[in-house]
């Protein structure tokens, strides 16, 4: 294993070094072998935001910045993106769908299965950073935090199944596209994953998990050059999870059902609580709205909410409430204004001012979500937590 930098950086390589060696030996042991000689970290660590990373053979290019925080407050993004372009050497490099055997690299290569590709990959490569006691257990709930906002937050779970949304990748790639019209093989990807690793942990009393599916591709179908089918994967899932994992397949992954009541019944075999509470963001939870970071430019809007109504649009600017000026202060003028009608200022994209009156409704928008453990776990659900996450769980 060889770890490059380059760009401005200060590295801890004692730190690096003493958590790379954990996760990377986790995976190694979970398939098995390692499918190449050697491999290499290639990190381009940048003076401006950035975080992005593309999977090779024998090597990944991981670029990630600014250089103040990456080996600070962004190193559990640092780790994460490692451990999940590691896990690519197998989980793509090596398990592929049957749809880029072989690529094509004169044409688009449509598949279904991204949710595998990416999801799983995502998912495992949280997963192991705390199977390896890289992550705390703390650090790995907020990464089922992350993946849980993200899907509840966005409105295209209720438009474009996850099995779409990896064929539509080569239509608009990573650009956010139309408003609540598409959803991300990476988030609900990982959170099908998680909830098959679930359905396996359940069906098997504990004795397997999503690994032993993932090791069986990598033995049956990677190391005999065999491509997957998205019906091949289907089987091999129900191998390990039952017959009967058909419905799940139609509900969650070509279909849109709600996550959240097969969510809350799967935390809770483990031992967990789901948790929602409310945005504490006014334009968040009363008028359904979201700002870019740092800024009062819409970036989201809740279809049926009260800002829906009047014409808002992503990309749109508050620049005043009530006369007041507005910069990054939109939601402490609502929390002032909060008990007297809005007269709203916006400048849109196309330089226009325009203005409106704001009302909220008796509903809530953006509730937030988490999970934490249970209070009194069951000894069933505390040997199931351990055989999902190879830890204890430790309780509040
Ligand atoms: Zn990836």
């Amino acid at each position: 294993m060889h770890l490059w930098f380059q760009g401005p950086c200060k590295p801890d390589f004692q730190l690096i070094e003493n958590d790379f060696s954990k996760f990377i030996l986790a995976q190694i042991r979970t398939f098995g072998d390692f499918p190449e000689k050697t491999y290499h970290f290639l990190f381009q660590i940048t003076a401006y935001k950035s975080y992005h990373g593309v999977e090779h053979e024998n090597s990944t290019v991981c670029m990630i910045g600014p250089s103040y925080q990456v080996f600070k407050e962004s190193y559990e993004d640092f780790l994460g993106l490692s451990s999940h372009e590691f896990y690519h050497s197998w989980n793509i490099k090596k398990i592929r769908p049957v749809e880029m055997m072989p690529y094509d690299f004169t044409k688009e290569n449509y598949y279904h299965t991204g949710y595998v590709a990416e999801g799983v990959t995502t998912y495992m490569g949280d997963m192991m950073l705390y199977r390896s006691g890289v992550f705390s257990q703390q650090q790995f709930f907020t990464c089922i935090q992350t993946w849980l906002n993200k899907h509840f937050h966005n409105y295209g779970r209720f438009n474009m199944p996850v099995a779409d949304a990896s064929f539509d990748l080569w239509v608009d790639g990573y650009e956010p596209g139309v408003p609540n019209r598409k959803t991300s093989i990476y988030n609900e990807g990982a959170l099908i994953a998680l909830l098959t690793d679930i359905l396996i942990i359940q069906h098997s009393n504990g004795k397997q998990t999503l690994h032993d599916a993932m090791s069986y591709l990598y033995d049956v179908f990677a190391k005999k050059k065999k491509g997957y089918s998205q019906d091949d994967y289907l089987k091999v899932i129900s191998r390990f999870a039952g017959d009967d994992t058909r419905p799940f397949f139609e509900k969650y992954v070509w279909g849109t059902t709600d996550f959240e009541p097969i969510l809350k019944n799967a935390f809770e075999k483990m031992g967990l609580v789901l948790i929602q509470s409310p945005s504490p963001f006014l334009s968040e939870r009363k008028f359904g709205f979201r700002l870019q970071e740092g800024s009062a430019k819409v970036s989201q809007i809740a279809p049926d909410s009260p800002v829906a109504k009047t014409g808002l649009k992503c990309g749109d600017t508050i620049i005043a409430v009530n006369n007041m000026s507005i910069n990054a202060n939109l939601n402490q003028w609502l929390d002032y204004f909060a008990d007297e009608p809005l007269s709203i200022l916006t400048q849109l994209a196309d330089n226009r001012i325009r203005s409106f009156h704001l009302q909220s409704i008796d509903r809530e928008f953006f509730p937030l979500y988490s999970v934490k453990a249970a209070s009194q776990p069951t000894p069933e659900q505390l040997m199931y937590f351990e055989s999902w996450t190879k830890n204890p769980l430790i309780l509040p």
